[in-house]
Formats: C-alpha cells, sequence, structure tokens
C-alpha cells in the first residue's frame, strides 16, 4: 500500500494521505504527496486538487521519530513540500477531518482553502515539544486567524475546533456529510487559473499597539514559561510575520527552529514526550497480549489513597466498591471523596452533572461479601504486613478466579504479600502516589510470580486511568522512594556541612524542581520520612542520616499538618515560611558533630542531589528493577516534579556526559560523608567507554 492514494473526481483530482493512524509526514509519505501533486498539475483533465487524509485523521504532523535523522530533511523536506503546496498553479483544496496539527496544519496553510468536518481539531503544539513551528506555522497563521488568536494558539499549545475558527481564512467552510465529495464539489466552483489561487502569504498581517502587545507577550511568557526557551522564540517569529514576506520569515522561523531542535530542552521534551510511549512497552511482552478486561474493581480501605484511587477509577468510568472497616471509617473516605469533587466543581473544572455521574459509581460497604464478583482488587489498608496478611488471606478465599489482587503498599515485600494467597500470579503491585486521582504516575510492581497477563492486564487499565504507568522490579521503595532516599541524605548532609534548608530548597526549585527536598518533606509529614529512614538504617548500616532531620521528628514539627517542620506555615496557608528554630536546630546538630560549617554553592547544592539520584538509578537498572533508563525518566518527571525541560535524571545526567558526572562524584567522595558516593557499577563502565544510559 502506497502512503498516499491518487483518484480523480471528473476534473478534481483527490490526493488521500494515507498512512493511517496518523499519517505522519514521514519521508515516505512527503516524497508520495509531492509526485502525486506533480501527477495533478501535468495532467490538463484536472481542474482543482483536493488533499486529504485517510483513516481517522487528516495528519498529526511531522514523524518525531525521524527527528535529529537524515530521513527528518531529507529531500523533498517538509518546507519543499509546503513550497510546491503554495505554489501549485490549479486551485488546493484542504479538507480536514480529525486532526491537523503541528506539520499537518502547516501542510493545509500552504493550500489555497481549508474546508474541515464538524469537530476537527486543529493545532500548532510543537511548544510542548521545546520548538516552535518550524514549516511557515508562525507565518501563515497569523496571516489566517489574526496575530493575537494565531499567537495564543502556538504559545499554550491551543487545540481548536474547525468550528470555533470557521468562516477565517484558517477554515473557510465546515462540511457536513462525506468530506471529499464536499470538497470535491467546493472546488468544482472555484475560478480557474490565478483567480483561484488565494494564498496566505499574499496576506499582510497586522496588529495596534504591535510593540507593546509583544513586549506584554514577552513578560508573560518569561514568567510562566521559567526554563523553557521556545515561547519567546514563537514569540519573536510572529513578530517577524509582520515585517517579512512569508519567505523571509520562513527562513528567520527556520533558524530559529533549527538552534531549538538541536538544544537540550527540546530533546529532553521528546524524550519526554516518547517515554510516555515507551514506557508502556514492556520488554518481553507483546503489545498485543490478551488482558483481562476489568468491569468492576473493588478498592480495600477509604483512607487517603483508598479514596483517591476510588475516585481515579470513577473518574475513568468504572464502578468502584470502596470497603473498609467500621462505619466511622468508612463515611470518613466518602465524606473526602464528595469534599474533592466538590472542590473540583467549584473552581469550575467540572460540572455538577458530571460530578454526580462520577459520585454514582462509588458505592461504599463495609461487607467483604459484597467485593466478591469484581474483576480486581486494590489494597489500600494500613501498611502493616499483618494487616495485610489478614486482607489478602480473606481475598484469597473470596475472590472469583482470576481476579486481579494489587496491593498499593510503598513499602512491603511485595512477593511477601504474593505467598500469603495461593494465586501469586495474579497479585501485583499498583503503587499510587498522592493525591491518587491527580498523580499521573503509577508504579506497577512486578513480583517474582506476577503472571504476564497480571501484568499486561494492569498496564491496560492504567492507560484507561490516564496514568502513567512504569514497571518496577520489587525492592524497598521501588524505583521513585528508592532512589529518594539518597537525594534526601544528599540535601541532609548539605544542612551539616553550612546550608540552610531554604537555601537547598531555593537552588533545587531554580534549578527546575517542582519543589525543594524539604519543602516537600513537610508536605509528605517528617513522621513518614521518619519511618523510611528507620528502615533504610537497617537496609545501609554503613551511611548515617544527618540528625537534623531525626530532631524535627522528635520535636513533633512534622511539616505541614503541625503548622511547623524544617518551615514554620501560618494558620491556614501553605507557603513554607524560613524559621528561625529551624536554623537554631540545625547550628546545634553541626556543633554537636564538630563541624565547622562553610558556604557551598547552588551547583554544588544542584549537582550533589541530582548526581545521588542518577548514581541510585544506575543501581536499579544494573539490578533490573527499572528495565531502561526511560522507565527511571519518567518515574521521575511524572511523580516527582522533575522538570520535563531536563528530560529525567538519567536523561539529563546523559546530557551532562557521564564521565563528567562520574569526575564529580569522584570528587564528592572525598567531601563529606564521602562514603555515599560509591560510584555503581554500571555509571563507572558507561562513564568509561563514553556511553549514555539511554
Ligand atoms: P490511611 O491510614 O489513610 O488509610 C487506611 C485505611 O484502611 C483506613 O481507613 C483503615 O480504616 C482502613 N483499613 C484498615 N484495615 C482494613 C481492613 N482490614 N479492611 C479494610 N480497610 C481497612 O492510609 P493510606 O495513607 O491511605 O495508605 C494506605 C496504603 O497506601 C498503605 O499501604 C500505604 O503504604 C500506601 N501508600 C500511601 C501513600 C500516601 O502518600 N499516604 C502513597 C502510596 C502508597
Amino acid at each position: 500500500m502506497s502512503t498516499a492514494e491518487y483518484s480523480q473526481h471528473g476534473e478534481i483530482a483527490v490526493i488521500r494521505l494515507n498512512n493511517p493512524p496518523m499519517n505522519t509526514l514521514s519521508h515516505a509519505m512527503r516524497t508520495a504527496v509531492h509526485d502525486l501533486l506533480k501527477k495533478a498539475v501535468a495532467d490538463p483533465a484536472v481542474k482543482a486538487v483536493v488533499l486529504t487524509g485517510g483513516g481517522r485523521a487528516f495528519c498529526s504532523g511531522a514523524e518525531i521519530r525521524e527527528f535529529n535523522t537524515p530521513a527528518g530533511i531529507a529531500s523533498p523536506n517538509l518546507l519543499e513540500l509546503i513550497a510546491a503546496l503554495e505554489s501549485c498553479p490549479k486551485p488546493l483544496v484542504a479538507a480536514i477531518h480529525g486532526v491537523a496539527m503541528g506539520g499537518g496544519l502547516e501542510v493545509t496553510l500552504a493550500c489555497h482553502y481549508r474546508l474541515a468536518s464538524p469537530g476537527a481539531q486543529l493545532a500548532l503544539p510543537e511548544l510542548k515539544l521545546g520548538l516552535i513551528p518550524g514549516a511557515g506555522g508562525t507565518q501563515r497563521l497569523p496571516r489566517a486567524l489574526g496575530v493575537e488568536r494565531a499567537l495564543d494558539m502556538i504559545i499554550n499549545s491551543r487545540t481548536v475546533k474547525s468550528e470555533a475558527v470557521a468562516g477565517t481564512l484558517l477554515i473557510d467552510r465546515i462540511i457536513d456529510g462525506d468530506l471529499v465529495e464536499g470538497a470535491v464539489a467546493f472546488a468544482r466552483e472555484l475560478p480557474q487559473g490565478a483567480a483561484g489561487l488565494r494564498k496566505l502569504s499574499d496576506i499582510k498581517p497586522a496588529i495596534e499597539n504591535a510593540e507593546a502587545f509583544f513586549a506584554g507577550q514577552r513578560q508573560s511568557a518569561a514568567k510562566s514559561w521559567r526554563g523553557y526557551p521556545a515561547p519567546a522564540k514563537c514569540i519573536d517569529a510572529i513578530e517577524a510575520s509582520l515585517r517579512l514576506p512569508v519567505a523571509e520569515g520562513m527562513r528567520y522561523e527556520r533558524s530559529l527552529f533549527d538552534a531549538l531542535l538541536e538544544g537540550s530542552e527540546s530533546k529532553a521534551l521528546r524524550h519526554a514526550f516518547l517515554g510516555e510511549r515507551a514506557v508502556a512497552k514492556i520488554p518481553g511482552i507483546a503489545e498485543d497480549a490478551a488482558t483481562r478486561e476489568v468491569k468492576s474493581v473493588a478498592i480495600l480501605g477509604a483512607g487517603t489513597m483508598g479514596g483517591g484511587i476510588a475516585m481515579a477509577f470513577a473518574d475513568a468510568g468504572l464502578p468502584v466498591q470502596l470497603l473498609d472497616t467500621t462505619p466511622a471509617a468508612l463515611e470518613r473516605g466518602l465524606a473526602a471523596i464528595r469534599a474533592n469533587y466538590a472542590v473540583t466543581v467549584s473552581r469550575g473544572r467540572l460540572q455538577q452533572a458530571e460530578m454526580d455521574k462520577r459520585l454514582s459509581r462509588i458505592r461504599g460497604t463495609l461487607a467483604m461479601e459484597d467485593i466478591r464478583e469484581a474483576d480486581m482488587v486494590v489494597e489500600a489498608v494500613f501498611e502493616n504486613m499483618e494487616v495485610k496478611r489478614d486482607v489478602f488471606t480473606r481475598l484469597d478465599a473470596l475472590m472469583k478466579p482470576g481476579a486481579l489482587l494489587a496491593s498499593n503498599t510503598s513499602s512491603l515485600d511485595l512477593d511477601e504479600i504474593a505467598a500469603i494467597t495461593k494465586r501469586p500470579q495474579d497479585v501485583i503491585g499498583a503503587h499510587f502516589f498522592s493525591p491518587a486521582n491527580v498523580m499521573r504516575l503509577l508504579e506497577v510492581v512486578r513480583g517474582a510470580k506476577t503472571s504476564a497477563d497480571t501484568l499486561a492486564s494492569t498496564m491496560n487499565l492504567a492507560r484507561k486511568l490516564k496514568k502513567v504507568a512504569v514497571v518496577s522490579g520489587v525492592c524497598d521503595g521501588f524505583i521513585g522512594n528508592r532512589m529518594m532516599d539518597f537525594y534526601l541524605r544528599q540535601a541532609e548532609y548539605l544542612l551539616d556541612e553550612g546550608a540552610l534548608p531554604w537555601q537547598v530548597d531555593k537552588a533545587l526549585t531554580g534549578w527546575g524542581m517542582a519543589m525543594g527536598p524539604f519543602a516537600m518533606c513537610d508536605v509528605v509529614g517528617n513522621d513518614i520520612v521518619f519511618h523510611i529512614r528507620a528502615r533504610r538504617r537497617a537496609a545501609t548500616p554503613g551511611l548515617p542520616y544527618s540528625r537534623v532531620a531525626d530532631r524535627l521528628f522528635e520535636l513533633k514539627r512534622l511539616g505541614q499538618k503541625t503548622g511547623s517542620g524544617y518551615y514554620r506555615y501560618e494558620k491556614g496557608s501553605r507557603a513554607p515560611i524560613p524559621d528561625e528554630e529551624t536554623e537554631k536546630l540545625v547550628v546545634e546538630c553541626r556543633a554537636a558533630a564538630s563541624i565547622s560549617p562553610r558556604s557551598i554553592s547552588d551547583s554544588e547544592i544542584v549537582e550533589r542531589c541530582i548526581y545521588a539520584l542518577v548514581n541510585e538509578g544506575a543501581r536499579i537498572l544494573e539490578e533490573g528493577i527499572a528495565a531502561r533508563a526511560v522507565d527511571i525518566d519518567m518515574v521521575y518527571l511524572s511523580g516527582y516534579g522533575f522538570p520535563a525541560y531536563r528530560g529525567g535524571p538519567m536523561f539529563y545526567a546523559d546530557t551532562v556526559g557521564l564521565a563528567k558526572v562520574a569526575a564529580s562524584m569522584e570528587g564528592f567522595a572525598r567531601g563529606y560523608r564521602g562514603e555515599s558516593w560509591q560510584t555503581a557499577p554500571l555509571l563507572a563502565s558507561l562513564a568509561k567507554q563514553g556511553r549514555n544510559f539511554n
């Protein structure tokens, strides 16, 4: 099958992109369209041409897999194709259905007319990948839609529906009914020759008070896109559309695009984008592996996690039974769910009717008997092996054969839990993050005996919940929290050596982390972190922790919930305020350990904390807990506030260069608590060979 097809409807030629599902503009596609266009031009019987898409969509844009490869720029490249389309001597009509995105929309902007089906989605979402439109989007969209609307659409990667722009030069007309038939009829009515060639390039875009408008846009972009270079370039390019003819504007746009394409931010964002798809593919399990159908779910435990998990399932349209042991605990859980939904409604993010629908999917129960028929159970009871033993023994006796038995445990041994049952193949970890209905990350923990179809079914379900599901092997803390332990250790050592919590937090948020480590501990609760430390101490006896964290726990400074932790909090506020009491405590701990403080740079703070993640990440890879570096990156990007434009800890280390990372670590090994810097063998060997994680 060719990637594009040609047919003739009387005097009208129809070129149909035909590489479903998304008709991406691969080299093969560009070549096919280019050739068929030539054929239509050469045929004297053809009066006008319709360009349309087969399958579900017109075209979703460039083939991302070809970026940074020779195929990506091989002739005809997208610019050559677009030039050929616009200069077609016969009227050229784009007929859009489904989606026209990125390069796909740019292709239509080079056509002389654009028609669309109702509900067709149009977008130039390149900024999501750290790029700007690179094939005329920043030059032609302002001409089609006006400068202000075009800028809003591009800078926010906003998708617009065809109806919303019908009647503008972006969409001439909506075609109800058969799109191609409608487009052919439209093309027949067009005037012949030059009169039928209406080019966006011939329009001169304008906006009143252009200077003030662009200055304002630059200011607000700098604020909302800290660390991202593309938005400012996008504004530059759109501003150029007012000054330059399209061909020149496109050359300028392209120079900005090329620089961004080579930049680390865009590479990182593309890594994150492709990573979302990559983690769904599990080595050794076929993509079309048979899965068990999950039509109903039971959640055990209506606490913090159980409530959020119930909402996540209800949001995805699944009926949920929520079970707890006492009426009070159950009612507390259900009330929290109602309150959470009500807040979403009050903020305008959910309609009341939709909230009612979702709520109606969640049914509370106290009777274990009620959940017998559920296709899946997610256990979120107290984090205590005896409680879990009791629960899993009862589930094993009660649930129908083939039911998926998932545990949300954060720290207990999943294999031990699975061994409680006579069906360890059906037991799996589903480690949600709090709040479970909001956080995108789900660590799917594969036990030694978890069967392939249990795993595939859970991954399948995670997709329905719109989670980024990453498979982890069994170990203390799984991927995310195990690495976090080493990150926090370094952050705490830095306090011993001379930094204060707010300096550490500021250095890391300045670098791009959504939250600093100490503010994060105050959110999680310093009691919870204390218990994790207690467990980890046993696992790593030679590796001490700073005293500061333990002292905070002893002083019941548990964080936001007690009004003080590393920071203090005003009543009713979650804003962390640096606290003299903490500073005193840090100074006391240093004195007790006879450490004379030194001044520590922000770059040392960032390197120490981030490289600690990288080093433990390398061990996790080495041990096969994570199958690929991208799995680790996606855990940190979707669950730990790691900046997307840095691509995750492993990707970031790759950009720095592993030899450089390893050399810094050797330096740290000669400093305070140097014993915490045992370079992971995998990292050391990749660094020596000049190789990367990803
Ligand atoms: P929680 O204390 O808020 O809730 C636990 C609930 O389980 C309580 O309502 C309790 O009444 C109920 N329960 C106890 N025994 C039960 C039984 N036999 N049958 C039914 N219900 C029972 O705890 P949580 O924070 O929601 O944590 C639950 C699980 O999730 C733990 O395994 C925890 O490690 C894990 N987890 C917690 C977080 C978090 O941030 N809190 C994150 C990830 C995973």
